[in-house]
């Protein structure tokens, strides 16, 4: 799918100033950024609009601040990492409501080339219900809007949909064309075959997702807590494991859906069970569907990550997203591994949809063994979904 969108290759804003909605929703841990991936995702933007000659205003949401001001949530740590990364200073100016006239002053007094950061744009409460205000006065900064938030394309918000309302040229940055073409192609225009792996708690919240996979993969693979709704709809025990009766028909329907369009689907075999939702709790295995009452799945079992990989292993493009099991738990964590293990290995071009697949694949330091991490888990699962995303939708036509 080719993206019918204008984006920073198409324009030139030397002496403009330019507000670059970017995604650095990084995770902080005692003021200090754990994870860097999203601040150098950004860079290649903010690099082009610095060498045409821009002023370069960049902003973001941190978080969950939920419309006020927490210190705890505050962009600082990124201006000063961000400096770092560019070898230039990125000078932040804080304001408690994001654009104030101190903000605009700064602003004026940019020469070119310079770069600002706003303050974190969710510390005011209409940046999530894409207020009028709010998109005004960040309209009011700029000549031109570029849009590089992948990780919010799926929210219309003020700082990425609003915004654009008021300023007349809006175009997409180098990450977001990037994402699109990854993930759009393997969807799209996939080298065959085309596995799709997903994983992760619910059912509910992946319904459109393997609705629209059905129709584009050649496999589809389900594990992780989504798992046992398909196997207690298919008449097994599951025990306490986690499952949503409100849609045993729907995992039927999906399964007759794969037989007659000829996808394979494929479920776990076998699970890890623990007799109590902890990582120190006692563990068996057991085959699918035989899962004693007082226990509960906790991740796919051996014969099963055999299976996974397997499948992998033939294929030429695999999207995974989510986790097998409870990663986060040491003992429940090595269906997730394997099945990462297996995509590094593999020839096919592997894109990981963000989110807990993305942080298991660099914890485990594969991450430079995958074709393309999405830094967008909830974007790329909508775009995986076939939806159209309104952050993109937003950007001016080509
Ligand atoms: P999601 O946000 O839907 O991708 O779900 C991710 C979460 O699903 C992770 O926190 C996992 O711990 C959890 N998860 C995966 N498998 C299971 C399972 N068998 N039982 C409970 N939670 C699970």
């Amino acid at each position: 799918m080719g993206l019918n969108k204008k984006s920073v290759d198409d324009i030139n804003v030397k002496g403009q100033k330019v507000l670059v909605r970017c995604d650095f929703n990084v995770p902080l841990q005692d003021g200090k950024i754990t994870d860097e991936n999203r601040l150098v995702a950004a860079l290649p933007t903010i690099k082009k609009l610095i060498a045409d000659g821009g002023k370069i205003i960049l902003c973001s949401h941190l978080g969950k601040p939920k419309g006020e001001p927490k210190p705890e949530l505050s962009l600082a740590p990124v201006a000063k990492r961000l400096t770092e990364l560019l070898g230039q200073e990125v000078k932040f100016v804080p304001s408690p409501v994001v654009v104030d006239d101190t903000v605009k002053a700064a602003v004026d007094a940019m020469k070119d080339g310079e770069v600002i950061l706003l303050e974190n744009t969710r510390y005011r409460a209409e940046e999530t219900k894409n207020g009028d205000e709010f998109s005004k006065d960040l309209a009011s900064l700029c000549d031109v809007f570029v849009n590089d938030a992948f990780g919010t394309a799926h929210r219309a918000h003020c700082s990425n949909v609003g915004v654009t309302k008021y300023v007349d040229t809006a175009v997409v940055g180098y990450l977001m064309e990037k994402e699109i073409a990854f993930l759009g192609n393997a969807v799209e225009n996939p080298e065959r075959p085309f596995v799709a792996i997903l994983g992760g708690a619910k059912v509910s919240s992946k319904i459109s997702v393997i609705n629209n996979l059905l129709d584009k993969v050649d496999t589809l693979i389900i594990g992780g807590g989504m798992s046992y709704t398909f196997s207690k709809a298919l008449g097994g025990h599951i025990g306490n494991s986690l499952c949503e009766d409100d849609y045993l028909q729907y995992a039927l329907d999906m399964l007759k859906k794969a037989e007659e369009k000829g996808v394979k689907l494929l479920l776990p075999v076998d699970n890890r069970i623990g007799d109590d939702f902890s990582n120190d709790c006692n563990i068996q295995v057991v085959k699918r569907g035989c899962i004693p009452d007082g226990w509960e799945g906790m991740d796919i079992g051996p014969e099963t990550e055999k299976i996974f990989s397997d499948a992998v292993k033939d294929a030429k493009t695999v999207v995974w997203n989510g986790p097998m099991g409870c990663f986060e738990m040491p003992n429940f964590a090595h269906g997730t591994e394997e099945v990462a293990k297996a995509l590094a290995e593999t020839d096919a071009t592997t894109i990981i949809g963000g989110g807990d697949s993305a942080a298991a694949v660099n914890i485990l330091g594969y991450g430079d063994k995958m074709t393309h991490i999405s830094t967008g888990g909830g974007a790329s699962l909508e775009f995986l979904e076939g939806k159209e995303l309104p952050g993109v939708a937003a950007a001016n036509d080509k």
